[in-house]
Parts: C-alpha cells; sequence; structure tokens
C-alpha cells in the first residue's frame, strides 16, 4: 500500500532552525577543517534546498542528518581547489589546456627558494643600488641564441605586442598574407597589429609570397618587414615564402628592421635527436634578424613567457617602451627560466632534465615497454571487467609547435564491459585527480608518452575503482 505524501505544512515545520544545525556542526568531525562562514553558509543553503524541494512537492527529509549530510557535502564541494593537477593520458605533450609545458626539477627548486626569500630581483649586488629584473637571463640569452641583448615579458603575445608597438608604432608592417596567424585563444596577428598601433600590409597571396612582393611593398610608411611562423598549419603544394635570410637582405637595402615570431622557439637542433628541425633561435639570429620573438612553455619546456632577442639598438628601444611594465614577468617566472635555459648548455642534459624534451624525445621501444607494464598492472586491477589490447598509434607534439607531425607511440587500449566508454571517460574527468585522455573505435586510450613517473600504479587503481 502507498503512503500518502506527509501534510507540507508539516514537513515545513519540522525543518531545524540554522542555530541548531550549526551546534550540531560544532562537534561534528566532517566540519572540522572547515572555516565557520563556510558551515553557516553551507547549512543556509542545505536547509534553503530542503525547504524548496518540500515546497516543489519532491521527496525530502528534513531531518538534522540529512540536512548536516548535505551541508558538510555542499562545504567539502567549496574547500577543494577548483585548479588541480590531472593525469595527461592524451599523448599530446603541450597541451595549452593541460597547461603546457612541465617545469623541470631545478626549476621548481629555483622558484621555491627565490620566492619563500628576499632576493635580489631589482638590485645590482655590486653597487648596492636599483639593478634591472632580466639581468639574471640576459647574459645567459644571449650566449644561447648568439642575440646582442635580451629580455623577457609576460608571453610571446605579449612579446610581439611589444615589440611591434616599439617598432612601428603608427607605420606600416609588411606581412605575407600566407603568415596572418591565428593561435587559439583569440591571438591573431591583424589583431594583435592593431592593438599595438601599427598598420597591416598584407603581401603575397595565402600560399606563394616572393620576395618582389615585400620590396615593391617598401614605402615611406614602412616601419617593419614581419615574418611569423605558422606554428600550428601547414601550406602544402604550390607553395613559396620568403627565407628570414632573404627578408633581411631586403630591410637591410631599405634601412627598414626585420622581426620573425617564432612562436615555439627552440634552443637546440632538434634534428639530432631524431625530429624534424624546427629553426633553433640562434640560426635565425644568425640569419641577421633585428629582434626575434618565442615562447618560453612551448617547446622551450620553461614556465609561460615571451622571450624577446636581437640587436642592441632595437632591444634598447624595446626596454624602455613604458608597456614593458605591463607586461613584466614576476620572480617566479624569472627564477623557473634561469634554472630551465642554465640546462640548456649542454643539449643532452637539456633532453634528461626538462619533460617537454623528455617526452618528444622518447623512443618507440620505451613507449612499447612502459604500454606493456601499464597493460599488466591495469590488467591486474580490472581483471575481466574490461576488454584491454595495446596498440600502435600516433601522439602529436601540440601547442602550436610542429604543425601536421605526428610521433610513433603505443597505447593501451581499453574497452569497458560494466559501463560505457562515454560513461567511462566522464567518470574519469570527474575523478581526483582526472585523468584526460581520448576515445578512438569505442575504447578509451591512454598514450604513455604523457604519463609522468608514478602515474600508471595510480591509473590503475582508478580505473580499478571506476570499472566495478
Ligand atoms: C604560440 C604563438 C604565439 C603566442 O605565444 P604565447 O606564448 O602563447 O603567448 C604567438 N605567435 C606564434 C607564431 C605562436 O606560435
Amino acid at each position: 500500500m502507498k503512503h500518502p505524501m506527509p501534510d507540507k505544512h508539516l514537513q515545513l515545520k519540522s525543518l531545524p532552525g540554522v542555530d541548531h544545525i550549526l551546534t550540531l556542526a560544532e562537534a561534528d568531525e566532517q566540519f572540522k577543517q572547515i572555516p565557520r562562514s563556510l558551515i553557516v553558509e553551507s547549512v543556509r543553503r542545505a536547509i534553503d534546498n530542503t525547504r524548496k524541494q518540500i515546497l516543489e512537492d519532491k521527496p525530502a527529509i528534513p531531518s538534522d542528518e540529512a540536512i548536516l549530510k548535505q551541508a558538510a557535502l555542499l562545504a567539502g564541494q567549496k574547500m577543494k581547489n577548483k585548479l588541480n593537477p590531472l593525469i595527461n593520458a592524451t599523448g599530446v605533450v603541450l597541451h595549452t589546456n593541460l597547461g603546457r609545458a612541465l617545469l623541470c626539477q631545478d626549476a621548481l627548486d629555483n622558484i621555491l627558494a627565490v620566492s619563500s626569500s628576499y632576493s635580489n630581483l631589482e638590485l645590482n649586488l655590486t653597487t648596492g643600488k636599483r639593478g634591472i629584473r632580466y639581468a639574471a637571463i640576459e647574459a645567459l640569452i644571449c650566449e644561447l641564441t648568439g642575440a646582442q641583448a635580451a629580455m623577457a615579458v609576460n608571453n610571446n603575445a605579449g612579446a610581439v605586442l611589444l615589440a611591434l608597438n616599439t617598432l612601428a608604432q603608427g607605420r606600416q608592417v609588411i606581412v605575407s598574407r600566407g603568415e596572418l596567424v591565428e593561435i587559439g585563444g583569440s591571438f591573431r596577428v591583424p589583431d594583435v597589429m592593431v592593438k599595438s598601433g601599427c598598420i597591416l600590409k598584407e603581401v603575397g597571396t595565402t600560399n606563394r609570397t616572393h620576395p618582389h612582393d615585400y620590396a615593391n611593398a617598401v614605402t615611406e610608411e614602412t616601419g617593419l618587414l614581419l615574418k611569423v611562423h605558422t606554428s600550428n598549419y601547414k601550406i602544402e603544394g604550390f607553395t613559396k615564402s620568403v627565407p628570414l635570410k632573404e627578408l633581411v637582405d631586403i630591410g637591410n637595402a631599405h634601412g627598414i628592421p626585420v622581426m620573425e615570431d617564432l612562436g615555439s622557439g627552440t634552443l637546440i637542433d632538434f634534428s639530432q635527436f631524431g625530429l624534424p628541425c624546427e629553426p633553433p633561435v640562434f640560426e635565425q639570429v644568425a640569419s641577421g634578424a633585428d629582434v626575434v620573438t618565442f615562447s618560453g612553455d612551448k617547446l622551450l619546456g620553461g614556465p609561460q613567457a615571451g622571450i624577446i632577442v636581437g640587436t642592441k639598438k632595437y632591444m634598447d628601444q624595446i626596454k624602455a617602451n613604458p608597456l614593458t611594465r605591463a607586461l613584466r614577468i614576476d620572480k617566479m617566472t624569472l627564477a623557473a627560466l634561469e634554472a630551465t635555459l642554465k640546462l640548456y648548455r649542454d643539449s643532452h642534459n637539456a633532453i634528461e632534465q626538462i619533460p617537454t624534451l623528455r617526452m618528444l624525445t622518447m623512443s618507440y621501444e620505451q613507449l612499447a615497454r612502459n604500454a606493456e607494464a601499464l597493460f599488466s598492472l591495469v590488467t591486474q586491477a580490472v581483471g575481466d571487467k574490461a576488454e584491454l589490447s595495446l596498440a600502435d598509434m600516433t601522439s602529436r607534439p601540440g601547442g602550436g609547435s610542429y604543425p601536421g607531425l605526428t610521433l610513433p607511440t603505443r597505447c593501451l587500449t581499453i574497452r569497458p564491459n560494466t559501463i560505457s566508454v562515454t560513461a567511462l571517460d566522464r567518470k574519469l574527468r570527474a575523478f581526483d585527480p582526472a585523468v584526460m585522455g581520448r576515445i578512438e573505435d569505442d575504447c578509451f586510450i591512454i598514450d604513455p608518452r604523457t604519463l609522468q613517473p608514478g602515474q600508471d600504479k595510480t591509473l590503475a587503481n582508478i580505473l580499478k575503482k571506476l570499472i566495478d
């Protein structure tokens, strides 16, 4: 026999008061770590929610225990950080949504050392007078790139904005139509041009631009010749672009500076580690560019930063631009950048110590061994509750580097028998730590390339809990 719903008014009357629940909460273990203001708010919300449910004729339990439990849940959600570490099983090494480059241990140690203590951030210890923030890295960047002068700002977008504004405000900047790049997250060359106060002068066509296209466009109004690295796309087929060296010759002939936005700058020649050659910064500097800008957290594998290198003449102007103050990096970034850059004095050392480089240059054999180990761990964890297999697949460098390049890898594929693969994906993202992978052919794919040491065991435990 069905019980009739208890009278709404009786239920509302039986709702406990805030003060009563607060007294109970004070003695309750669940609320031990939670600040009082948050307990008060959560208790109020729990009571309000319950009242609303009663009014809307939804099933509600107005008991002390139920409301305490709900309040603890609400408070617990608020106590959790919103920004959290997660497991990247996608195989995309420089995943912008997942924080791009992982810092090397030296960088982490240096951040802690420099930011937990006072430092000589802007103090010249020799003179005892005010020093320059970039002194910590300028000589080092010059040593690694061959440039005359260097500085760093908040990110490469900021570096481009600052350099354009300094070199060509109110004047025309000549760029090839094939290089009017959009980087995800609304960085578009034409828009940055407007914001930096420059006038965009497009030359050539989407697929082909010749030296005479630049030369013919030069007028009294020209302030700069700009080359933009097409970091995240590739034009193939009937194409032509003007090499930096030739652009420098045109600039020199007309007395106009030449700048390159390199995007993902590298400080080593990757071809020695089996990857295609992205133009290293020292080559671009050697080609005679007056200014080159690149990111700190793409292929360099350091903290978010925009590094600007160039000739002393133009770098002095850039450093003197009041915008530098608005774009300046903080001491944590500087500490991380210096520690990361120092590793580049020995490229083998850099490959071993800098996570981005280590992951990019991992051999297929190593990845296959890691996949095999992961296969055994997950087999033990989930038994016959999922079908597991190993498959040859590809990983991507990501983050606006190496467009179109894929790296051979060996992945674990999981098809759960107890839940759907989309449900597994959803549960993995909701877990703490969240796991980001990808779905292909109705399987959840785990690429060992982007797993960090020890995460294979964590993953097996998580899968054991979720595939039940
Ligand atoms: C990535 C990129 C940028 C933006 O660099 P951030 O460091 O993300 O600000 C600008 N230009 C090019 C060509 C890029 O590849």
